[in-house]
């Protein structure tokens, strides 16, 4: 399948026919990939954006007048439009970056360093990934700020009653995954922006693992910052945005000082350029911005609806059917799950699971995840995980169920 050009939208087969990356055999077996969460395939569509830039038009953005710079500054810009309309924005109001760790971080640097004071509450959960807890432990260490964690519901769940019980006058801040990359839960994001912001807290979520699945729109979700990555998404590596209420982008200060996010520059000192070009120093990735916004167009022809739909039924059937299989354990609740699925299997190291799924073709992950605060509150090390997205299909379920059987046996269960 090419870019989309019907109204209709493809069926699955087509979906799955897009990714180039699926034509192969693993180990002598058809590829099966259930490892989106840590980054997803790329469609022929983005591969090709990305192509085309390299070969028709390498030009850098922002400066020269020749035609080629014309065309890929247009390129970029529109990039921009689209990706923020995709996520219910303005383009002002879209910072590009390298993904969800950048994105965080120049909120927890450029924001909250200025914002907060000695003693200012951090409130989050142990959930986060540490993408969206590692800068809040160097912001508090560098202003004098603490971390305050919401204790988890039994379930795994961020619990709303520990949320509204953990803020004091003190709370400045609220970080939350949007949904989480281990237990798949999806959060609810809304009335958290709501107590917040009834505490006149700010509010920065972790989309990582929400826009490649969920319609999401940051102005319906009333968020003042809002993280992601290209690269879980069908897009390319190294390019992601950080959403930012016009106001909190407008207190918050550049982290990468240089060419192109200036307006004026004296041997003493420089002014920035305007909201959110002072965000972007230097060259930025322009291929990457290019291939997201095919990215973000292939979705839409999916219809991202259809494809939250469609991930989440694959994932609730595979947590279903892992539970009764000698020895599983899978974590978090079938309530609210999205594309995601972390289990263990009693007595096999979730290493050796992911290592015997892949001797039959099967792409999983095993580890802990960059949640490691998460693990210890399961008291578990780590864990293998699958993660569903739009070119899985249940046949892919069966392969893993069929695999995970072939690993008891292996291991003697
Ligand atoms: N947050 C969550 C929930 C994630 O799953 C990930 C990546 O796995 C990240 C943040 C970090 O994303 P990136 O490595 O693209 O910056």
């Amino acid at each position: 399948m090419s870019l989309p050009s019907t109204t209709t939208a493809p069926s699955w087969t087509e979906v799955a026919g897009a990714f180039p990356a699926l034509r192969q055999t693993v180990n002598g077996h058809p590829l099966v990939y259930l490892d989106s969460a840590a980054t997803s395939l790329k469609p022929t569509v983005v591969i090709d954006a990305v192509s085309e830039y390299y070969r028709d038009y390498p030009s850098n953005v922002h400066r020269s007048v020749h035609t080629l710079a014309g065309r890929a500054t247009e390129a970029y810009e529109a990039a921009r439009a689209r990706v923020a309309g995709f996520i219910g924005t303005r383009a002002e109001n879209l910072v590009f970056t390298h993904g969800t760790t950048e994105s965080v971080n120049l909120v927890a640097n450029g924001w909250a360093r200025r914002h907060l004071q000695p003693g200012d509450e951090i409130l989050l959960t142990p959930a986060e990934h540490h993408s969206n807890l590692v800068p809040w432990q160097q912001a508090a260490r560098a202003t004098g700020a603490r971390l305050v964690y919401a204790e988890l519901s039994p379930e795994g769940h961020l619990s709303m009653a520990a949320l509204r019980a953990a803020f004091t006058p003190r709370t400045r801040l609220v970080t939350v995954a949007h949904v989480s990359n281990v237990l798949g839960t999806e959060n609810p994001i809304r009335q958290v922006v709501e107590l917040a912001h009834r505490h006149d807290a700010v509010v920065v979520v972790d989309g990582a693992q929400s826009v490649p699945h969920l319609p999401v729109s940051v102005t319906e979700l009333g968020v003042d910052f809002f993280a992601f990555s290209g690269h879980k998404m069908c897009g390319p590596t190294g390019i992601g945005a950080l959403y930012g209420r016009p106001d909190r982008l407008r207190e918050t200060d550049p982290l990468l000082f240089g060419g192109e996010m200036i307006a004026e520059v004296d041997r003493e000192r420089a002014t920035w350029a305007d909201v959110p070009y002072r965000f972007e120093g230097g060259t930025p990735n322009v291929a990457g911005a290019i291939g997201l916004a095919a990215a973000v167009q292939f979705l839409e022809s999916v219809g991202m609806q259809r494809i939250a739909v469609h991930s989440r039924e694959l994932a609730v059937e595979a947590a279903e059917r892992l539970a009764p299989l000698p020895g599983a354990a899978v974590y978090g609740s079938l309530a609210n799950r999205q594309a995601v699925v972390a289990f263990n299997l009693a007595g096999v190291h979730p290493h050796d699971v992911a290592q015997v799924l892949d001797s039959l073709g099967i792409a999983v992950r095993a580890g802990h995840h960059c949640a490691q605060p998460l693990m210890a509150t399961l008291a578990i090390q780590s864990s293998a995980r699958a993660s569903f997205y739009l070119y899985n299909t249940r046949e892919d379920v069966d392969r893993l169920v069929d695999g995970l059987r072939e690993v008891g046996r292996y291991f003697g269960r």
